[in-house]
């Protein structure tokens, strides 16, 4: 490419409302452009990277094994009328009318879609196991937009979703997603840890979050160099503290809801179910990510009842039996009455806690409460690290530390919530009409690369990663306008490189060579060569690397020698 037909959108000002440094880069360096809130055009430059970050995310997926398909990114509302989300989905889910006064949403997720399609085209156990994936536009209207395209609200997601006819094929795809993130990540040369994701509290660690480690981040994680245990600090607390007595009621202001109180009364308030009840309650914190149900009490309702009501037969919640019995360490037979961890209910914003004791009558001393989803918020890094860093890993095996992550991948064993829900079955061996169960795995594609920049950066601008990096090589040219030698040799030279697989651009603008370093440097290109009347007497050539401090000579001739830097 030459830049005298590339144009570079560099800046010298640092925007005012920019936070954080890649935020601030990627403007100054004309990668993106703001719109409108959390909407931002895509550079020719900053486009570069993203394609090369797509790039390695589908030549993995690829490898894996997974196909790609394209979703609409507009989605009928009918789908998620199915699934329950169309009332559980809070204010993230931008929904419209067409003409026809129907309702539409524009994708956060695509779940939904998916789950139509399988349902259609798969048939029998002899499909399966299949992993679809796409890379496309998202939108969720984020409640605070912020970092540019980090935390936008148009954004770039690689989504993959698996069938399987059983659980034990789930697993193989999840390991086998498992493995292409880590080499989509270690790839893209970023430092990076995968962590298990909050649904591990519950029963089985069924999803693990991937952070590139950055002081920005918005996630906390905690982790021991000398174990391979590593996890978002969300869970982290509840399992340092999994063996702590529940706190006072203090803590956990388990309140009386006036008027309720007797299960009966609790349905006749709300006139609905009690499962519809604990649906609704889900519905109105969806946007803050995993609600824990948790059922106390010597019950006279049977907690798996409501839990395995298909209204909130969310694996996000609790899955099944076997993993209420492990989240609340009740042994094999009845639940009984049950102790639980607190700090295994407290989600990122809400709690969500029923207490369904024997008689649930207030009047018999028997506490019936529930807590309409206080919010509970996540304590201050600083606390946290008072809490968990420096403790045992849980796997006994060093101590741990707290870092601070950027989320760019989420691998999630979902289960059949979709399937059942939506009525994606197959034939299975015996022709037995089964649901399949699912997995899902996210990248976020464009938050990749605001948080390379996060990781690779100095005062003159971006370093970035040789493999995404928008151009692998700058050629600048040293007054090419007056020197007829330059610019042959500088031709020649690019034309070398590019047919030697090199992506190189060439800086043959009409501009001061202090400009042209500066503007190399800011958008990061990893090598540099300048070529110069007084170098090319010599046979010379001046190459730098983005990353190094010291500019070398190398000889023009052979070309070879140039190109093997
Ligand atoms: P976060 O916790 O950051 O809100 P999420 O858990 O809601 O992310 P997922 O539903 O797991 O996101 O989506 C898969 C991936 O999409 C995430 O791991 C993240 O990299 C990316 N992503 C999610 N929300 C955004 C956003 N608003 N802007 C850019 N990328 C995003
Ligand atoms: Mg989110
Ligand atoms: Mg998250
Ligand atoms: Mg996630």
């Amino acid at each position: 490419m030459r830049l005298s037909n590339f144009p570079l959108a560099t800046t010298k000002e640092t925007p005012a409302d920019a936070e954080i440094i890649s935020h601030q880069l990627m403007l100054r360096a004309g990668l993106i452009r703001k719109l409108a809130s959390g909407l931002y055009t895509w550079m020719p430059l900053g486009l570069r990277v993203l394609r090369k970050v797509e790039a390695i995310v589908r030549e993995e997926m690829n490898r894996s094994g997974a196909v790609e398909v394209l979703m609409p990114a507009v989605q009928p509302a009918e789908l998620w009328e199915e699934s329950g989300r169309w009332q559980q989905f809070g204010p993230e889910l931008l929904r419209l009318k067409d003409r026809h006064e129907r309702d539409f949403c524009v994708g956060p997720t695509h779940e939904e879609v998916i789950t139509d399609l399988a349902r259609r085209e798969l048939r029998s156990y002899k499909q399966l196991p299949v992993n679809y994936y796409q890379i496309q536009t998202k939108f969720r209207d984020e409640v605070r937009p912020r970092f540019g395209v980090m935390r936008a609200r148009e954004f770039i997601m690689k989504d993959a979703y698996s069938f399987h006819l059983d659980d034990a094929s789930l697993r193989d795809t999840y390991q086998a997603m498992y493995d292409a993130y880590t080499r989509i990540f270690t790839r893209t040369g970023l430092h990076f840890r995968a962590v298990l994701a909050d649904s591990g509290s519950i029963g089985g660690h069924t999803s693990h979050e991937f952070h590139v480690l950055a002081e920005s981040g918005e996630d906390a994680i905690a982790f021991s160099d000398d174990s391979d245990f590593a996890a978002n600090v969300e869970l982290a607390e509840a399992v340092a503290t999994a063996d702590a007595a529940p706190p006072a009621g203090e803590q956990l202001r388990l309140e009386e809801t006036p008027g309720v109180r007797t299960i009966d009364d609790l349905v006749r308030k709300h006139g609905v179910p009690i499962e519809r009840t604990i649906k609704t309650l889900i519905a109105r914190h969806s946007d803050g990510g995993l609600i824990a149900l948790i059922v106390r009490g010597d019950h006279t309702l049977n907690p798996l009842k409501a839990v395995k009501h298909p209204a909130v037969a969310d694996p996000l919640t609790l899955a099944d039996e076997a993993d209420i019995r492990a989240a609340v360490g009740a042994g094999p037979g009845s639940l009984g009455p049950v102790n639980l961890p607190i700090p295994c209910i407290v989600d990122r914003s809400v709690a969500v806690i029923a207490d369904f004791s024997a008689g649930a009558n207030v009047d018999d001393k028997h506490y019936m409460g529930i807590n309409w989803g206080r919010d509970v918020a996540l304590p201050e890094i600083a606390d946290l690290r008072n809490v968990v860093a420096g403790d045992q890993s849980p796997d006994g095996n060093g101590r741990l530390s707290i870092a601070r992550g950027i989320e760019v991948g989420h691998v999630f064993q979902l289960g059949r919530k979709y399937s059942e829900a939506m009525g994606a079955t197959v034939l299975d061996e015996n022709g037995k009409t089964v649901a399949m169960t699912m997995g899902c795995y996210g990248v976020g594609v464009s938050r990749v690369v605001a948080a390379a920049i996060e990781q690779n950066h100095d005062e003159a601008g971006i370093a970035w990663p040789a493999p995404i990096a928008p151009f692998e090589v700058a050629l600048v040219s040293i007054n090419l306008q007056k020197s007829e030698a330059v610019r042959r040799a500088s031709e020649t030279l690019y034309e070398t490189l590019q047919a030697a697989g090199i992506d190189v651009c060439w800086d043959d603008r009409d501009a001061r060579p202090g400009v042209k370093f500066a503007d190399m440097e800011l958008v990061g290109i990893p090598h540099r060569i300048a070529i110069g009347e007084r170098g090319l007497e010599n046979g010379v050539v001046e190459y730098r690397a983005r990353r190094g401090d010291e500019t070398r000579e190398l000889p023009i001739e052979p070309i070879e020698g140039v190109v093997a830097w």
